[in-house]
């Protein structure tokens, strides 16, 4: 059917930063979005840790709680401050969705984030 073509299209025309990423964080796929966001094209976020976007700013307990959540197979929104390509800072609204294989266990991470910074 078309639909898996309409997905695909949907993705990479969505006016948001999308990443797919492994267990580890590891990013396998970014969309254009993702790309006017951080600055990162697919070829240079391929492979990388998502933590290519942190500040370092952001205080750990954010990261261990978000962990926890998304490692239980649940979903976790919140907000990190991210450091595009360029250096400059942002705050990003993220929304971290664990995509489960078909025998029911979590084997990727859906990531999509906008930049609020003008929000906030
Ligand atoms: P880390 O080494 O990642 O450690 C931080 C804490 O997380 C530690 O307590 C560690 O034990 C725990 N942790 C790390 N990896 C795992 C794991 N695989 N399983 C269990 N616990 C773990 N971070 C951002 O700053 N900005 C983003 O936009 C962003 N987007 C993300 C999108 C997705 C889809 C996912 C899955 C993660 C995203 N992260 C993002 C989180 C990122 O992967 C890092 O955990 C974070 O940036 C902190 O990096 P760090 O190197 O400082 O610490």
């Amino acid at each position: 059917g078309i639909l898996p073509e309409v997905f695909r299209e949907a993705v990479a025309q969505a006016d948001v930063a999308i990443s797919i990423t492994d267990t580890a964080a590891t990013i396998l796929y970014v969309n254009p979005g993702f790309e006017r966001v951080t600055g990162y094209s697919l070829a240079e976020a391929r492979g990388q840790n998502q933590s290519l976007l942190s500040a370092k700013t952001t205080p750990p307990a954010v990261y261990t709680q978000l962990w926890a959540t998304i490692g239980k197979g649940e979903p976790w929104s919140g907000r990190l401050v991210n450091r595009r390509r360029d250096g400059s800072e942002y705050l990003a609204d993220l929304m971290i969705t664990p995509v489960r294989d078909g025998d029911g266990r979590v084997a990727n991470y859906l990531g999509i984030h906008r930049d609020i910074t003008e929000l906030h």
